[in-house]
């Protein structure tokens, strides 16, 4: 279990005396310092009563090697380049030292897993270190993921893999660069200490190398923060927390009452359709959408076993754990996201003590996503409104043949749709080359009928149609064709974190080479870019990246 283990039996981080050989940030503890936290500072693992958080140090690893960094969360801390190549940083962001002013915590949490009320759950493995005062006066808040064990830790280790922190560090800077909400990354450190996984649950472990990310956003509040004290009905913590949460980031809403709770959650609803709105967009899968993965602010938070759509297929899940039920499915996240908005609703009854008022703040999620979508897809198609039937036709078209989600919205903007009739099938047809998979017997794999190949028979008929009704929307806009094509590439990315892109760059670093994770991230800065000698990271998939583990298949495992 880990349990029952004294802190103070631990090798504890060094404090780092103020110096000139690293920056003295101004911490704001406000989480700390105004919420009811545990005056116990154990490890042991244990049910967390009467309180938001426990106070908790780090455990220190060996061998701390800083494998990559975003210079741009660096930039939102006010720190430099020299600054993050320093032994300070290194060690800060390994756990092994702290800064004057930093208030190590875990936070303790609830949620409901794959529609179930999971209990207590909490920061198993993160670590918060203190909330950070730029010279903007914005505050951003540092956490390590896997920085060991905490009263939360149940029964696992408090550490992540290589694999998985690689995962997280280059999907929070990616989906940032996409222009999607999310929680950053500012480093990603490996460890020499092993940890041991089973990673598909099916005896066979394996020790495999660990590693910490410093995770920054502005809170990591979750909707499974507050529905842990409505759940054990301590409606005066669930209060205190509301009201810090109002005070900190949403002070636009005014003083605490049941219409400003209720104002609070329609704006909970609203951020988290712009989220889901954003993460269709760009065919993202989170695949554990737990009310304990759901981020008060909207963001993106938790990467886990995720995955982007490659051929378009709305029933696809990255994670295996989920593969029979597949709740989490691609098509499915926007429904679920109400599901679990209709959990944090329950939890907040206490505060708003009015039903409609909570159908209200509800219903402005399916309001807010259905015009996010809209906007989304006619941005997508260079439109300035969007036609449903066309988009109905357009998804129906898609699954036809297998087709490469991101490539075909990239490629669309080239397809001379603007000549109507004068364009032959083959000319629309030949900038979509590029974006279907070979027919599956044709090279690719087992199964299917050659005739879906999208170059003959009724698939090829059926796109074609299609082009041509949508060339009808765009001719009758009358966008000239080079500011049809700047809209779309605008909005269409080019370059995605694919699986097969994070498995290359976690190959080469587990083999000591980090230089992969480094040049992806570098690709993923400038996503709606062209970014010429750089075409085999907007690829589609490889047909080795089909059946690999950490391609297709990815568990809750990290
Ligand atoms: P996740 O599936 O990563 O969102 O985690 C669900 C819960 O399990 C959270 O409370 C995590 O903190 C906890 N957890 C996941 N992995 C670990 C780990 N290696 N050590 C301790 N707690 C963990
Ligand atoms: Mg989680």
């Amino acid at each position: 279990m880990g349990a029952l283990r004294p802190q103070t039996f631990d090798r504890a981080p060094v404090w780092l005396p103020p110096s000139a050989s690293f920056p003295s940030l101004r911490f704001d503890n406000s989480f700390v310092r105004e919420l009811p936290g545990e005056a116990d500072t154990l490890r042991a693992v244990r049910g967390v009563r009467g309180a938001c958080f426990s106070p908790i140090l780090p455990i220190p690893v060996n061998g701390p090697r800083l494998l990559a960094h975003s210079s741009e969360v660096a930039g939102l801390l006010d720190l430099s380049e020299a600054d993050c190549a320093s032994d300070a940083f290194l060690q800060i962001f390994a756990g092994n030292a702290l800064l004057r002013g930093m208030e190590p915590y875990a936070a303790c949490y609830g949620g409901h897993q794959f529609g179930t009320w999971a209990g207590q759950l909490g920061d198993g493995r993160a670590i918060g270190l203190g909330e950070v005062l730029n010279a903007a006066g914005q505050r951003w808040e540092l956490q390590l993921k896997g920085a060991g064990s905490t009263p939360y830790s149940r029964s696992a280790d408090g550490r992540a893999v290589l694999r998985s922190s690689i995962r997280e560090f280059l999907c929070s800077e990616a989906m940032a660069h996409l222009g999607v909400p999310t929680t950053r990354a500012l480093s990603l450190v490996s460890s020499s200490d092993r940890v041991v996984r089973d990673m598909f649950y099916d005896g066979h472990p394996r020790s495999e190398p660990g590693a910490i990310v410093c995770r920054v956003a502005p809170s990591f509040l979750r909707f499974g923060n507050f529905e842990i004290f409505a759940a054990r009905g301590e409606v005066e913590i669930l209060t205190l927390l509301a009201d810090y949460t109002l005070r900190h980031h949403f002070p636009q809403l005014g003083a605490p009452s049941p219409e400003t709770y209720a104002a609070w959650l329609t704006e909970v609803c609203r951020r988290t359709a712009v989220l889901l709105a954003h993460w269709m967009r760009v065919g993202f899968v989170h695949g554990v959408m737990n009310t304990d993965n759901m981020s008060i602010l909207g963001l993106t938070i938790d990467y886990g076993p995720f995955g982007f759509v490659d051929h378009f297929d709305p029933d696809f899940t990255p994670n295996t754990t989920d593969a029979d039920q597949r709740r989490y499915r691609f098509s499915n996240q926007p429904r679920i996201a109400k599901w679990n908005l209709v959990k944090l609703a329950e939890a907040l009854f206490p505060l708003v003590r009015s039903i409609p008022a909570l159908e209200e703040a509800l219903a402005v999620y399916t309001a807010t996503y259905e015009a996010e979508e809209s906007r989304h897809y006619a941005g997508k198609l260079g439109l300035a409104t969007v036609d449903k039937a066309l988009l109905d036709e357009l998804f129906q078209v898609l699954a036809l043949v297998e087709t490469d989600l991101t490539l075909f919205f990239r490629c669309l903007s080239d397809v001379p749709v603007h000549l109507g009739d004068a364009a032959s099938d083959e000319a629309l047809l030949a900038p979509l080359a590029d974006a279907t998979y070979a027919p599956q017997g044709q090279g690719q794999g087992e199964g299917e009928d050659p005739s879906s190949n999208p170059s003959a028979g009724p698939a090829r008929a059926r796109t074609v149609a299609w082009l041509r009704r949508y060339g009808a929307f765009v001719r009758a806009e009358g966008r000239p064709p080079e500011l049809r094509k700047a809209r779309m590439d605008a909005v269409n990315p080019k370059y995605i974190l694919r699986n097969c892109l994070a498995q290359l760059a976690i190959d080469a670093a587990e083999a000591g080479d980090p230089s992969g994770v480094v040049e992806l991230l570098d690709v993923l800065r400038r996503p709606y870019d062209e970014q010429p000698g750089r075409e085999r990271f907007a690829a589609k998939r490889p047909d080795w990246a089909r059946r690999r583990a950490g391609c297709s298949m990815l568990s809750c495992s990290s």
